[in-house]
């Protein structure tokens, strides 16, 4: 018997599930995107007492984000973060033609911000890492299956071929000191793969400023948990079930981490029968078939767990099994196969409850 998942609005979800104190804490569970862009405010700018969450939902990224913070300063630290959440969505978002990610697409060549150098340098050194599988030079694949318009195509060989050319963050030169961008002909970038995870580590960094010791953030599918609960009990994150969205596949109880999972239920297309979703594998710049079909990872570091969901996606059971043995002081995953089995990393073995049977990735 699967956990039944029990089934609550998005806008609701957290601080539901905090209140009540029983099931999951909060369930990874992706939103409907209702393409509102209107931001709504939690708790409003009351007295809040230490125990009482404040929290704020907002629209952004393409999914429903929700921040809360417990503590004095929780009102303040929840402020700031949707601030932050919505000035890095307009430096990042593709579909803003004006977004400083935009206007490198079309010139070819920029001086960027900061957080953008950041992300640049983390996901080329993830492409090196990951032998390409992570790769933010993807975009016009994107495009040509028609993710960015939501006119969907399975695109020929022919057309396949052409954009592979233009495919290969090798061929992009990227400059950290002077944070100079130059692409190649062709090349347009996207940092969809990691924007959330970075976003929900400068989160992390907010509350720290705030002195907020107890908090979280839940984007659409990923949550980043800053400390423990109020009482010092860990929190209890839901991963959702790929094969049946509505239940859950285990829970995890954790603290002070990401916990980001990839799935290809979490945006697809359906044609003829097949599905096609929205994770890329750049060798064949077709939807990854690896037989991996949910893949979470458990990281201190938002934008490498957001990055390495993706790619071992991608990777399959095998390499990605390999690859967390030679990282594995970085993240621990949990990840799903389509023969229905479970796999778990040794460091959080302990940590997941599952009713299915789990095979336990150990180093040796
Ligand atoms: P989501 O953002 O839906 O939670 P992911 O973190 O797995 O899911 O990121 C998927 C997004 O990353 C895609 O929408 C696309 O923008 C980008 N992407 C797709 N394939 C790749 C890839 N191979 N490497 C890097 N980014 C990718
Ligand atoms: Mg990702």
């Amino acid at each position: 018997m699967k956990l039944k998942r029990n089934i609550w609005l998005a806008s609701a979800l957290v601080c539901s599930l905090l209140l009540a104190g029983c099931g999951a804490d909060t369930s990874q569970e992706p939103v409907q995107d209702t393409g509102s862009a209107a931001v709504q405010e939690g708790s409003g700018n009351t007295t809040v007492a230490a125990d009482e969450p404040v929290s704020r939902e907002v629209f952004a990224m393409d999914t429903y984000m929700t921040v809360t913070a417990y503590g004095a300063s929780a009102q303040d630290a929840v402020d700031d973060a949707v601030a932050e959440i919505e000035r890095l969505d307009d430096l990042l978002s593709v579909g803003n033609a004006d977004s400083e990610i935009s206007r490198l697409n079309q010139s070819g060549t920029a001086t960027v911000s900061e957080d953008t150098g950041v992300m640049i340098d983390q996901a080329l050194s993830l492409f090196d890492s990951t032998g390409g599988a992570f790769d933010i030079t993807v975009f016009p694949l994107m495009e040509l299956w028609g993710f960015t318009t939501e006119e969907y195509q399975v695109p020929s060989d022919d057309a396949l071929a052409q954009t592979l050319q233009h495919v290969g963050a090798d061929k992009l030169q990227w400059d950290a000191d002077s944070r100079t961008v130059t692409l190649d002909d062709g090349q347009e970038i996207d940092l969809g793969g990691i924007a959330k995870g970075y976003t929900s580590g400068r989160i992390m960094e907010i509350f720290e400023e705030h002195g907020v010791t107890s908090g979280l953030v839940s984007l659409g599918g990923n949550v980043h948990l800053k400390g423990a609960k109020t009482d010092g009990s860990k929190w209890r994150v839901g991963i959702q079930d790929p094969d049946n969205t509505e239940d859950m596949l285990g829970i995890l109880e954790v603290e002070d981490c990401a916990v980001i999972t990839s799935g290809g239920y979490e945006r697809y297309f359906e044609q003829d029968g097949v599905t096609y979703h929205h994770i890329i594998d750049p060798e064949t710049g077709k939807p990854a078939d690896s037989g991996v079909t949910s893949a979470t990872i458990v990281s201190k570091d938002g934008t490498l767990a957001d990055g390495l969901s993706t790619s071992l996606f991608i990777m399959g059971i095998d390499q990605a099994s390999e690859y967390w043995k030679q990282h594995a002081d970085e993240f621990d995953a949990v990840l799903a196969t389509e023969d229905g089995k479970v796999y778990v990393t040794e460091g959080i073995a302990d940590s997941f409850t599952c009713d299915a049977d789990v095979t336990v990735i150990t180093k040796d």
